[in-house]
This record gives C-alpha cells, sequence and structure tokens, in this order.
C-alpha cells in the first residue's frame, strides 16, 4: 500500500485555540508527515503516509478539536505523495498582501441549534438565529470591509441586547454581522399568491408546515434564495410540482430530517455522511434504497440528492414534519434561483400555493452546492453556497484578471493577488433572467475585491453569451480553447504542473480549428496544449438541436460508419421514430452537409449509443441520454471492451458500433451492451495514454460526473502504471472552465507559452 497525500483547508475560529498543537499531536499519533499553518481563512494542513491513516484524520480532527476550536468549514484535496518527512508546525504565513476573503454561509451551529430549541432561551424558536460561526455570509454581504453596515442586515438595527452580545469580546455573538432576535431582527410571512399576508412570525411557520402536510407547494425563502417543497413521499405533490415547474424529468433534490432518515432512504458511505453533515451542507448524491419516496422525484434514476437542513428556518420546518421534502430550486426551469418576495410574487405565483417569506434581503444568490464522491473523494458538480469564492489554486502572476465562464452551468473567475476564485453557480446563460444576473455578478463581484481586470479571459466560442458579454469589457483580451480550459482546471485542482496529458470529454465546445469538439485528448504543458488525438468525427444534423435529440447522433454514427447505404435499412423508422418525410430531409442534409456540423464529441457518442439501442430518443435535458446509459450499465456484469481503432489523431469508434448493432441484432440486452461500450471508452482512454507515453492522465468534461466511466477509468490506468487525476474541488463540467480561463491567462502573460493557446489579442 503506497503513501497518499492529502490537503486539508480548515476554516473557522481555529487560530489561537490550540489547533495547530492538537493538529499535530493527531498526525504524528496516525505516524503522518507534512505540516500546519495558519492561513488567511484559517488552518491548512498537509498530510502524508499511509492510506488507512490519512483517512482517519479528518474523523478524529473533528472528534478532538480544542473545545474553544469551531469549524465554519472543512475541504480536502488529494494531491501527489511527496515523500515528506516528519511534522512540522509553520510559522503563520507573512508574505504577500492579505486578500480580505468572502466567506461562504455557513449552516447554523450546533449552540444555535440548542438555544433555539431552549424554551427558556430569548430565541426560542427564532429562524434567523446566528452566532459568530454559524450563520449567512456571501449572501448578506453587500461591501467589503465585512460588517453590518455594508450587509443586507444594515436594516435591522440591533436591540440593547443584542448590541451588548455584538460589542461584549467574550460574547459568542462579538461581531456576528447578521445577530437578531425576535425583537429587533428579520420575521416570517406568509403570503398567498397575490401577495396578501395571510399569517406572521410562528403562526405563518406553522401555516407553512401544514400546507405542505397537506399536500400543497410552498415557496421558502431561504439563505441564497427561494425553495419549492412539498411533501417527498405524494406523488400527487411531486408531479403537481413538475407539471408547474414545467421541469419534467430532471430529478429533484430532497431535504431530510436528520441523518437517520437519509440513512433509511438511501446507502451513505461514512465520506457521505461527513459530507451531508458539513457546516457547507451540500447535496450529495446517494445511491436509493427506500420505496417510500414518491417515484417521480427521479425518475429511473438510482441515485437521489439529499440534503440536511442548514438555515434555523429549515431545522424548525423539518423538525415539525417529521418526513422529507422535495427541496428544489425556486424557479422556472432555465431561470436563476427567484431571491426577492417580489419577484417571487411574479416568478413563482403559479407554481406555489403559499409563499413562506422572511424580510432580511438576499444580496445575491447561492444555489444550493452539489457532490459527489468519486474515486473514493468528494467531488463538486455544483460549487455555491458553501463553497463559493473561496479561493482555489495560486498562480505566480499578480495581474488582475477576470474570466467570464462558459455558457452553460456558468461561473465566473477571479483572480486577485494571484489567488483564483471562481463564483458561485450562476446557471444557464439561456433566458433573459439569467443573462441578467451573469452581467450583475460580473459587474459587482470581482469590485467587491476592488479588483479592476486587466486581463478578460473567455471561451473562443463567438456564441456564448458571456463571450458576447466579455467583448464590451475593457482590458486584453485572451480567448481560451474550451477544452484545454477543462485540463488546465483540472491540473489546478490537482496542483499539477509539467506536462499532463488531459482526456477532455464533454457535450461540445468550439475547437482550435473552428470544428465543434467534445472527446479530445490533449497533451497540456505551462498554459499550452496540442491536440494528439480525439473521438472520430461524425455529422450532426441541425447542431445543438441535437443535443435534445439523441437518434440525431444515433443516425450520425450510423451514416458515418455506413455511409449513404445506411439508408437502404428498413427498420430506420420503427428504431428511431423518424417519417419517411423526416428522413429524406435528413438524407439530403447528411449527403450534401447543408445544416451539418461535424464533432467529435463524446457526449454526443454516449447519446448516438443509447438512441441505437433504443434507450432514449429525444431527451428533456442534455446529458439525460448519456445518464441513462450510465444506469444501465452500473448493474451488467460482462465488462469486455468492444473493438475499436487508434491510428495517428484518430480515435475510431466505427468497430464498436458495427459490433453493437450485430449484439443488438442477436438480442443483447441493453444493460450488457450499456458496459461494454464504457469498458471501451476506458480502454480508448488507456490506449492513447500508453501511446503518449505521459504517465499523468487528467480526466475532465462532463463526461467525468459519469462515476462508472470515472471509477473505471481510474482503475485501468491504475492498472498500467500510469496516474490519473480527477475533479475535487472545482467541477468537471462548464462550472470549472472559468478557472481554467484563469490558469491560461495568467501563464500566458508570463510569456510560458510556447505555442500560443488561441487567438489573444488587444481590445477597447
Ligand atoms: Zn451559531
Ligand atoms: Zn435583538
Ligand atoms: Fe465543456
Amino acid at each position: 500500500m503506497g503513501n497518499t497525500r492529502l490537503r486539508v483547508y480548515v476554516r473557522g475560529a481555529v487560530q489561537g485555540v490550540g489547533f495547530r498543537p492538537t493538529v499535530y499531536r493527531i498526525a504524528t499519533e496516525l505516524g503522518l508527515s507534512g505540516w500546519v499553518i495558519n492561513s488567511p481563512a484559517g488552518v491548512e494542513v498537509d498530510l502524508e503516509g499511509a492510506e488507512g491513516a490519512i483517512a482517519r484524520f479528518v474523523p478524529t480532527l473533528l472528534e478532538e478539536k480544542p473545545p474553544r476550536a469551531i469549524i465554519q468549514g472543512l475541504e480536502t484535496r488529494s494531491l501527489d505523495p511527496l515523500g515528506q518527512n516528519g511534522f512540522e508546525v509553520r510559522d503563520t504565513r507573512t508574505s504577500g498582501p492579505a486578500t480580505t476573503l468572502v466567506q461562504p454561509d455557513i449552516a447554523v451551529c450546533g449552540d444555535c441549534q440548542r438555544e433555539m430549541l431552549d424554551p427558556a432561551d430569548r430565541r426560542f424558536g427564532y429562524p434567523f438565529i446566528n452566532c459568530t460561526n454559524c450563520g449567512p455570509r456571501f449572501t448578506i454581504i453587500e461591501s467589503l470591509p465585512y460588517d453590518r453596515e455594508r450587509t443586507t442586515m444594515a436594516r435591522f438595527p440591533m436591540c440593547p441586547v443584542c448590541r451588548a452580545e455584538y460589542e461584549d469580546p467574550r460574547d459568542r455573538r462579538f461581531h456576528a454581522q447578521p445577530n437578531a432576535c425576535p425583537e429587533c431582527g428579520p420575521q416570517l410571512a406568509l403570503w398567498d399568491p397575490s401577495g396578501a399576508v395571510v399569517a406572521t412570525r410562528a403562526d405563518a411557520l406553522t401555516a407553512a408546515v401544514d400546507a405542505i402536510r397537506a399536500g400543497r407547494i410552498v415557496a421558502v425563502k431561504g439563505v441564497g434564495g427561494f425553495h419549492l417543497m412539498c411533501d417527498a413521499r405524494s406523488e400527487a405533490s411531486v408531479s403537481e410540482l413538475r407539471r408547474r415547474k414545467r421541469r419534467e424529468e430532471k430529478p429533484f433534490a430532497l431535504m431530510f430530517p436528520d441523518p437517520a432518515s437519509v440513512r433509511a432512504a438511501c446507502d451513505v458511505r461514512p465520506i457521505e455522511e461527513q459530507l451531508l453533515t458539513s457546516p457547507e451542507a451540500p447535496i450529495v448524491l446517494l445511491r436509493r434504497r427506500s420505496t417510500l419516496l414518491a417515484p417521480g422525484i427521479a425518475p429511473g434514476n438510482p441515485y437521489l440528492g439529499a440534503l440536511l437542513p442548514y438555515a434555523p428556518l429549515h431545522h424548525l420546518m423539518m423538525r415539525a414534519l417529521g418526513f422529507p421534502v422535495v427541496a428544489t430550486s425556486g424557479n422556472l426551469t432555465d431561470e436563476p434561483i427567484v431571491t426577492d418576495e417580489r419577484d417571487a410574487l411574479d416568478r413563482l405565483a403559479g407554481i406555489a400555493d403559499v409563499l413562506l417569506i422572511h424580510d432580511r434581503p438576499i444580496a445575491r444568490y447561492a444555489d444550493d452546492s452539489i457532490a459527489r464522491i468519486v474515486g473514493g473523494r468528494p467531488m463538486l458538480l455544483r460549487r455555491a453556497r458553501g463553497y463559493a469564492p473561496l479561493p482555489l489554486a495560486t498562480v505566480e502572476s499578480r495581474e488582475p484578471i477576470l474570466a467570464v465562464g462558459a455558457h452553460l452551468k456558468n461561473t465566473i473567475g477571479f483572480s486577485v493577488d494571484g489567488q483564483l476564485m471562481l463564483s458561485h453557480h450562476l446557471g444557464d446563460l439561456e433566458t433573459p433572467q439569467a443573462l441578467e444576473g451573469f452581467h450583475d455578478v460580473v459587474a459587482r463581484l470581482p469590485g467587491l475585491y476592488g479588483l479592476e481586470p486587466g486581463i478578460v479571459a473567455h471561451d473562443l466560442h463567438p456564441d456564448y453569451a458571456s463571450t458576447q458579454h466579455a467583448e464590451t469589457l475593457r482590458g486584453r483580451h485572451v480567448g481560451v480553447q474550451h477544452h484545454a480550459a477543462h485540463v488546465f482546471a483540472c491540473m489546478a485542482d490537482n496542483e499539477l504542473t509539467g506536462e499532463v496529458l488531459g482526456v477532455s470529454w464533454d457535450g461540445t465546445g468550439l475547437g482550435a480549428d473552428g470544428t465543434i469538439w467534445g472527446g479530445e485528448f490533449l497533451r497540456v504543458r505551462g498554459g499550452a496544449f496540442r491536440r494528439v488525438a480525439h473521438l472520430r468525427t461524425f455529422p450532426l444534423v441541425g447542431g445543438d438541436a441535437a443535443a435534445r435529440e439523441p437518434r440525431r447522433a444515433a443516425l450520425g454514427l450510423l451514416y458515418e460508419a455506413e455511409g449513404d447505404a445506411v439508408f437502404e435499412r428498413d427498420d430506420f423508422e420503427a428504431r428511431l421514430g423518424y417519417g419517411a418525410g423526416e428522413l429524406r430531409v435528413l438524407r439530403s442534409a447528411l449527403t450534401t452537409g447543408t445544416g451539418v456540423a461535424r464533432t467529435s464529441s463524446a457526449g454526443r457518442l454516449f447519446d448516438g449509443v443509447a438512441g441505437l439501442i433504443g434507450l432514449r430518443q429525444r431527451a428533456a435535458f442534455e446529458g439525460q441520454a448519456a445518464m441513462e446509459l450510465e444506469f444501465a450499465a452500473t448493474d451488467a456484469t460482462d465488462v469486455d471492451a468492444y473493438p475499436f481503432g487508434l491510428e495517428g489523431e484518430i480515435v475510431d469508434w466505427a468497430p464498436m458500433v458495427g459490433a453493437i448493432e450485430s449484439d443488438r441484432r442477436k438480442g443483447d440486452g441493453v444493460p450488457r451492451i450499456a458496459r461494454r461500450f464504457h469498458s471501451t471508452l476506458t480502454e480508448m482512454i488507456v490506449a492513447v495514454a500508453m501511446r503518449e507515453e505521459l504517465p499523468r492522465v487528467c480526466l475532465t468534461g462532463g463526461c467525468f460526473q459519469n462515476v462508472l466511466l470515472a471509477e473505471t477509468t481510474i482503475e485501468a490506468l491504475r492498472a498500467k502504471g500510469l496516474t490519473p487525476y480527477w475533479h475535487q474541488r472545482v467541477p468537471p463540467n462548464d462550472g470549472g472552465i472559468a478557472l481554467g480561463q484563469l490558469v491560461a491567462a495568467s501563464s500566458s502573460h508570463q510569456g510560458m507559452s510556447s505555442r500560443p493557446l488561441a487567438q489573444s489579442g488587444d481590445s477597447l
């Protein structure tokens, strides 16, 4: 068993309370090497040693931390072992300008929960209780430094009792900026869909709880925006919510009353429970078990997105309810989450039967974060509440940089004093509301840090709303190729320097040659890249629209492999559901090439195979067919790969598609084919990695949210003596693109790039 290394980032009241000596004691008792140091946000620990001992460190630390230490956040990142010897307590870093950190929101702490449930306490039942160690931060800050006057709490003058707590250094609410009580702080109200007040304070809470129990849909204003909630056991409520929200098939997340109720519904491993109960309180994707929940929550999906109450309001509601509720973001599909109660009346009145609101304004929205365990480690799929906008990496260059990210699952990035930060998840830039939110964050979030970006990094795609907005901004502009940005993000997430092989697989992105990429193998070094291989391209009729129609990808695969002869088949109509007229149009498009885009996309290859084996012909959302292929494969036992070709730059899937076609004719089941398809992709990656003789392989892009593909590839690469890397704190999907853009822009500025990354030029 080899050594492993883990970096632990602890935030909170952990300085001057005997924290570093405790870390030292635990680390040395476990026989670990490394160091501990105070950081601007708290404490950083670097640990190296036997895998089992490393795994015991965090649980032991949480159990044995000094009594006065309070942990407000904890993230980890697995890194390459260095062969460190001994464990040292390092002096506080003093070099470099201290960046004022904007702290994320923190789930209500145990002390506050106890007070809230104590009838003798003056905050008994008060849903806005908080203290120095918990409560909202990011979502109430209007400007820095972080002081009450510059938060949305400024409109609530503290009563004398709260003021005394706030000013007393011995009080646990000393300088707790959102400090409040029932006398002076925010209050609840229950509105009907017309905005009329139906009840206030505790009565509002009781009425909202009764409404959920009665099967109704309630909009609940929380920390970073509204949730829509309903009884998760009631199929009638769940399907009504789907109908009103126009969200036909995407899975809903569930809020459970407590960890025991999550365990009753899902398989929960210790590392998953640690995430669920952490101060960041993300949604965690878990294997579901229960049949008590409404089938409409996540149709055909073996996973469930679970989260625990994090705002005091949620705790009060969930205690009263005692059963899980749907807790989906309060919006219409594709729009950003609603934060303002007036806005809620406009946008949620047609969805919610009643609205539970409060009068603490939300300065900026923050969706729930989403995490899953991949390869034994947490991987964030959406980085938002609880995590954003903490620094994720450091670079030499101190140049202020803004990165505007991609088009879907957008986040923006900025570099402050060499610290690279990502904004919260801003969503798909597809609706006017989403664009408005994006423009607002670009205009205001870097400004919180006093940042005036000299460099603006953006995607190469001219049609991305983010790219178009970048063009209106001053500064030196740097275009960064999409799939290279994914690899840079993965490298930064694993603190890698030097040369790696990046396997960058996603839906689509604009390639450096102007074609649509998505199944790329890139040699990456020092901010530059070279495309050494890619999946064989195939034609897609209708370009982007094909993402919603896996059968178009299926047709493209067959046409590429067999040519026009494919239209002689007589089973087409039955298999793909195309009528004769439609087929004529598609055929003429394919033969003339009009309205056809060629792509090397791995995501579209997933779609195509799902279409070929009859799993799905039309998708309600991008990636749905790929997810279903993953789920179908999970239970199959035959893992033999299909044949494929590798010649020059081309990784040829055509032999595989031929084999799938004949297996299908033989009557092989969907699970078996789906599993062998996954194995083939893994073998393709291994083959390219062996040929390129690059021992370090970064797995990135939206396809690596697929836990089966990621884990089988990790295993297969390791079996060949190669070292795989995957995402941890930064999403592998387009939510990580802005970080990759920052990395590229900061290294191109230093002139490290021998081959130009892409066009870059001055504008304005
Ligand atoms: Zn607290
Ligand atoms: Zn008060
Ligand atoms: Fe992408």
